[in-house]
């Protein structure tokens, strides 16, 4: 059996990404990493274990792309540019056809956004996968949870609550739809933000990145401001497979509530409305105005015949105990 160090060499020494400021990479006790000058070092890291953030068994090319992915949306959301990234594995056995497929997934993404892998940790036990990325961000662009304000426009990238269906399918929960599969990506390959993230920065007043769903995820803009908001809900953008579901359950906690879109939520002020809408012609995955900030804390819900959703954002959840 191969010994760890081979396997971390074979598999993560070789990142295709050779970024010019890495003075030196995986191999030696620390890497050394140049902050273009005039620059922040925007940083965040995340940790998916087994059995808590994917089932046991999960196929590792989705794993080794949502570790790294579900990071760089951090910093899409912050509207930084990616530049390293570490990853710390702890694995039950070194697995070579696991780690190869792991760290095809990850590499690939990385390649993607010209982020280079510069180190990280191996380690013996239940499997459990924490990232590390870093990135660039002009002193006063970052896109901060706390900035804000009453009369603000929010709006939101790509479509909602695709990830939150196919993880319902993939539990059991639901079996409606012949169309599943085509949610099924949305959970296990999300696309972070980036070119969206930092095209936002400078326009945006606020930004997060929807990972534990719209509702939770605004709501914590609006306790970092000190705000709140009122969705429409004719307007989330939903994909034809969530706007079935809908239709049919009459179940809205699936688009406000379930966690792993990984679209980011921005508010802009009214001043910048016909700038980002301009912007946003250049988004693949369009951006969609939902609602707006008002001083009320929480977040209402305004359905299509302008009353509100009962019991708050969760709405009636089907699934729920009791
Ligand atoms: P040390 O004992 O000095 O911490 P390690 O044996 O943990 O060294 O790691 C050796 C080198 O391999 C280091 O440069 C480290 O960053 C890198 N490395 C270890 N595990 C990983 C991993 N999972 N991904 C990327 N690089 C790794
Ligand atoms: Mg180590």
């Amino acid at each position: 059996m191969p010994s760890e160090f081979d396997l971390i060499a074979r598999y993560f020494a070789a990142s295709p990404v050779r970024r010019p400021d890495v003075a030196l990479g995986v191999g030696d006790d620390c890497a050394l990493l140049e902050v273009p000058p005039g620059r922040q070092l925007a940083v965040s890291i995340d940790t998916l274990v087994e059995g808590s953030h994917f089932a046991k068994g999960a196929e590792p090319r989705s794993l080794g792309h949502k570790a790294l992915a579900v990071n760089l949306s951090d910093l899409a959301a912050m509207g930084a540019e990616p530049a390293w990234a570490t990853l710390a594995l702890t694995l039950p056995v070194p697995d070579e056809a696991w780690l190869a497929a792991f760290a095809d997934g990850f590499l690939e993404l990385a390649a993607q956004f010209g982020v280079q892998l510069v180190g990280g940790d191996t380690t013996r036990g239940p499997l459990s996968i924490t990232v590390q990325v870093h990135g660039f961000v002009a002193p006063g662009r970052a896109l901060r949870r706390d900035g804000a304000k009453p009369g603000d426009l929010v709006y939101v990238t790509g479509t909602l609550g695709d990830a939150g269906l196919a993880l319902l399918a993939q539990q059991g929960l639901f079996v409606g739809l012949g169309v599943v599969e085509g949610v099924r990506a949305r959970l296990d390959r999300p696309t972070p933000r980036l070119g969206e993230g930092r095209a936002l920065a400078g326009l945006a007043s606020a930004a997060i990145d929807v990972s534990d769903g719209l509702a939770a995820d605004l709501g914590h803009i609006g306790a970092r401001s000190g705000v709140g908001a009122t969705l429409h809900l004719d307007s989330l953008p939903l994909s034809p497979t969530v706007r079935e579901y809908v239709a049919g359950t009459g179940d809205w906690s699936v688009p406000l509530s379930a966690g792993d879109d990984y679209e980011l939520c921005v508010t802009v002020p009214a001043a910048r409305q016909a700038e980002v809408e301009a912007l946003a012609q250049y988004f693949a995955c369009g951006l969609t105005w939902i609602g707006t900030v008002d001083r009320t804390p929480g977040i209402r819900c305004l359905l299509p015949d302008g009353s509100l959703l009962a019991g708050g954002p969760a709405g009636w959840d089907p699934f729920r105990d009791g």
